[in-house]
């Protein structure tokens, strides 16, 4: 139904109207705008949809959906043209629906995951750090997903390229006072009932405490009934008659989560294997309610990786592909939202070196990620202490980067480090070898984070030549982009607070 036909519809139907605004004064709190939107009415005449799939960007607000889809055109522009031929759009850029939400939490305007998807999740404000629990830490908040379980019968996913018991996912099923609560998140995870798990393994196995040792994470889920999976082998025979299932990534990458996209290797499955594998699983008459992290963008930019941030946003749309395949058989019954929880290291297309260009197709020469790099490279040459030439010439090989009198410097000028830069690197260089363990000083921090000094200054470097630039380690305050398509697609437009994404979903599907 197009929207013009649903406001005629909605101007005529008086009693709808009515049933209409009796049912938003019971269920939305008080403060929300979303009693005062006249887009309301239009979710009472919308049929609930059967199928929903919320996928999240950790991290990702317009600038990182921006740097990829420019990153695109740039790539796919021709070396010598003068004209520049624009970006290419990524799929969930192109669906019809576009809104903004504000991320502010109950501690800052830069917010963390916890508090931010607690409220996509339960239309709460909350501290930093806590999930779905209130400020006095008293009060639980139930979530979308459990209502959906416990009222409507829909099967529920929960995805993440990153630890299934970190904050994202855990705000989906779990209720704690602190994120670190890996344990205690973990035990409310396999006490779910919900249909389908699958990504990066679960943090703190047997306790939060190592000297302690409780019951391991998976003997429980087993003993709750779940099939613990591990191998790719094994999650590809998974179907809708399998039952409850969690399934750990077979290949992991840094601390237990899946891969960087920029890291796959061939057969290795990614995002959106996990979510095709979930559309099989979960696909059931009643409906389903499938959530799936984007769960390292957010980490890439904390590492200020522009290049691995980029391939992971690209990654999350191949991911929506899936869920936009399944739309077509069912468009009538599906809504699909993407967006953000927030945005993570102030991340801008343009920089004071390039002014007003861009060179953004240097990032092609990124072979690696940050993390990747580290445990390949960065620990050998702490080890063997190698020399900084040997280290220029990984350095080149992995991420392009050249000195002045390397025998490509010709042919490759923008990628060719600058005395300032060469000095940059070295310096840091000097800084991964000392391995000095004492706390950074402002200046050190401002340059490395908590990061290798070396790795981190490399992303830097091939992030400025390339015309892009982070001004944080940590979350920034930006809005982040709602996407949406498909049944109910139209209560996502407009510029609102994140809480709203809830209470949009909880009235259009009718949970209380
Ligand atoms: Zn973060």
């Amino acid at each position: 139904m197009n929207k013009k036909i649903k406001r005629i519809i909605a101007g005529t139907a008086v009693s709808l109207l009515t049933l209409s605004a009796v049912f938003m004064t019971s269920s939305v709190n008080s403060t929300s705008i979303a009693a005062e939107s006249p887009k309301v009415t239009e979710a009472a005449i919308t049929d609930a949809p059967k199928y929903v799939f919320l996928f999240i960007g950790d991290g990702m607000s317009y600038p990182q959906i921006q740097a990829a889809s420019d990153y695109l055109g740039a790539v796919g522009q021709n070396r010598n043209s003068k004209v520049l031929t624009g970006n290419k759009y990524l799929d969930f850029m192109k669906f019809p629906v576009a809104g903004s939400a504000v991320t502010y939490d109950s501690t800052s305007f830069c917010p963390d995951s916890a508090s931010t998807a607690t409220s996509l999740s339960t239309g709460h404000k909350t501290y930093s750090g806590t999930i779905n629990m209130d400020e006095t830490q008293t009060v639980a908040y139930e979530t979308i997903s459990e209502k959906l379980k416990k009222q409507l019968g829909y099967k529920i996913g929960i995805i993440s390229t990153v630890n299934l018991n970190h904050a994202t996912p855990a705000a989906f099923y779990s209720h704690q006072a602190s994120r670190n609560n890996y344990y205690e998140i973990g035990l409310e995870m396999v006490q779910s009932n919900f249909d389908y798990f699958a990504g990066g393994a679960l943090k703190n196995v047997t306790g939060n405490d190592k000297t302690k040792p409780q019951e391991d994470l998976y003997t429980l889920a087993t003993k709750n009934g779940y099939k613990v999976i591990k191998t790719q082998a094994e999650a590809s025979k998974l179907t809708s008659d399998s039952g409850k299932a969690i399934v750990i990534g077979e290949t992991l990458a840094d601390s237990d989560s899946l891969s960087y996209a920029n890291d796959v290797k061939a057969n290795e499955w990614e995002l959106k294997d996990y979510v095709k594998k979930g559309i099989e699983v979960l696909d059931n008459d009643k409906g389903f309610f499938m959530m799936i992290e984007g769960g390292k963008i957010d980490w890439a930019c904390h590492a200020n990786d522009a290049g691995s941030t980029i391939a992971d946003t690209i990654a999350l749309d191949n991911a929506v592909d899936e869920a936009i395949t399944f739309y077509n058989d069912h468009p009538t019954e599906t809504l699909i939202i993407v967006t953000g929880d927030h945005e993570t290291g102030g991340l801008t297309i343009g920089y004071a070196g390039t002014d007003y260009d861009t060179y953004l197709a240097n990032l092609t020469n990124q072979k690696l990620s940050y993390a990747k790099f580290d445990s390949a490279y960065v620990k050998k040459y702490k080890d063997n202490k190698t020399s900084f030439n040997e280290v220029l010439t990984d350095v080149k090989e992995n991420f392009g980067l050249l000195t002045e009198t390397d025998r490509d410097a010709a042919d490759n000028p923008k990628l060719v480090l600058t005395k300032y830069e060469y000095n940059l690197l070295k310096t840091a260089y000097e800084k991964t070898l000392s391995a000095d363990s004492s706390e950074r000083s402002q200046q050190e921090y401002i340059l490395y984070g908590t990061y290798e000094p070396l790795t981190v200054t490399i992303t830097h470097l091939l992030n400025n030549k390339s015309g892009i630039n982070f001004s944080s380690y940590a979350h920034t305050g930006l809005p982040v982009g709602v996407f949406a398509k498909g049944a109910g697609a139209d209560l996502f437009e407009g510029y609102y607070d994140n809480t709203e994404i809830y209470y949009n979903l909880a009235n259009l599907l009718k949970v209380k």
